[in-house]
């Protein structure tokens, strides 16, 4: 089965009240005591969120994932999520995703095929230079493996400045992917001027450089990009400066490099959090991050005035698909000892993307 493709669960979930169905994902949960481990995004829906053993970013949960002696673990996130948990669990674990249609779009935009062809043409363009893969933990298990056979390493958005002083340490040139942002403004934080940045779009032949370019550069950036962050501007900024001069500005790394360094701070989902639960009481701030976020710090900080960047409402749809009705229906299913929507990473992809994903924690 693909990862977009969800068997029906049915009317007796999909049209059941959403009180008895949270009543009976507690009286599941209960039962299940510690087999069971429930794991939620911080950018999952409440009434998801509420049954969640821990929670946190991506790579948090995949370590709560790997210290936990649980049979099952229950990903409340996205496809990629659970394969890092799958990776980094052990053999008799069982992860499974309640919502096979929950990807990333971002993590969906490089794909093994792209980049491997995309490496075998920088390496040409260049002449054999030296080239350091980095993958952002949003990516595929495969892209992971990819870049851990490569002597690369996996970031996340705290660390991707220091792998990527570690990756030039390593080697002449640096090809980041998926993310173009994180990449762009993690090189920005570090020094390397914008000559030295250049964007493979991903289709085009040498990803719509010039050879001369391909061979000046330092990083290369796959264009892929965030759904969500994508939706914020510079001018949400401005108009926040215009409409509270005391509002602090925080985004995720994901926006737009304009987004940032009009910002106050820029930092992971957990940093975000962190800045906000430790300003004085009276703060204002304006987050650059998903709705789910924002909301829920609005509701564990009534001391503070906490908003969207954006007017709109910048929801991440497929983390949105975990609703408690399919939370129940893996439950239930496990219950009767059946495991629907396994994820599960074969052993020779898992090894590898292991070794990308030890680097970073080696780094
Ligand atoms: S918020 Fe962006 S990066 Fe995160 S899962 Fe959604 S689309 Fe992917």
């Amino acid at each position: 089965m693909s990862v977009n493709e969800q068997v029906d669960i049915g009317a007796a979930y999909l049209e059941a009240p959403e009180e008895e169905i949270l009543a009976r994902i507690a009286a599941r949960k209960a039962e299940f005591g510690d087999r069971l481990l429930v794991l939620c995004h911080h950018y999952q829906q409440e009434a998801t969120f509420r049954f969640a053993d821990h929670t946190g970013d991506s790579l948090k949960l995949a370590r709560n994932a790997a210290q936990s002696s649980a049979r099952y673990i229950v990903f409340c996130g996205v496809h990629f999520m659970a394969e890092s948990a799958d990776i980094l669990t052990g053999d008799d674990q069982v992860v499974l995703l309640p919502d096979l249609r929950a990807g990333c779009p971002m993590a969906d935009m490089a794909t093994e095929a792209e980049v491997a062809w995309a490496w075998q043409e920088l390496a040409a363009a260049t002449g054999g230079a030296t080239v350091v893969p980095v993958t952002y933990v949003n990516s595929s298990a495969r892209i992971k493996a990819f870049v851990g056979a490569r002597g690369g390493s996996v970031c996340t958005s705290s660390n991707a400045e220091r792998v990527l002083t570690w990756a030039f340490g390593r080697g002449e040139k640096v090809f980041f992917f998926p993310d173009e942002h994180l990449g762009r403004n993690s090189a920005h934080a570090l020094g390397v001027p914008d000559e030295e940045v250049v964007l493979w779009q991903r289709g085009l032949p040498m990803g719509g450089n010039t050879e001369a370019a391909l061979r000046r550069a330092r990083v290369i950036l796959w264009n892929g990009y965030c759904t969500v962050h994508m939706q914020f501007a510079a001018g949400h900024v401005e108009q926040w400066r215009q409409q509270d001069p005391t509002v602090r500005i925080i985004v995720h790394p994901e926006c737009r490099r304009e987004v940032v360094d009009l910002a106050d701070r820029y930092g992971s989902t957990e940093m975000i959090i962190k800045a906000v639960a430790d300003s004085p009481p009276g703060s204002h701030w304006a987050v650059g991050t998903e709705i789910n976020l924002v909301n829920r710090l609005h509701l564990l900080h009534p001391d503070k005035e906490v908003h969207s960047l954006s007017p709109f409402q910048c929801l991440c749809s497929t983390m949105y698909r975990i609703k408690p009705a399919y939370l129940l229906w893996v439950l239930d299913n496990l219950a009767r000892e059946r495991e629907v929507n396994r994820i599960s990473v074969d052993p020779e992809t898992a090894t590898l993307a292991k070794q990308a994903l030890d680097r970073m924690l080696e780094i």
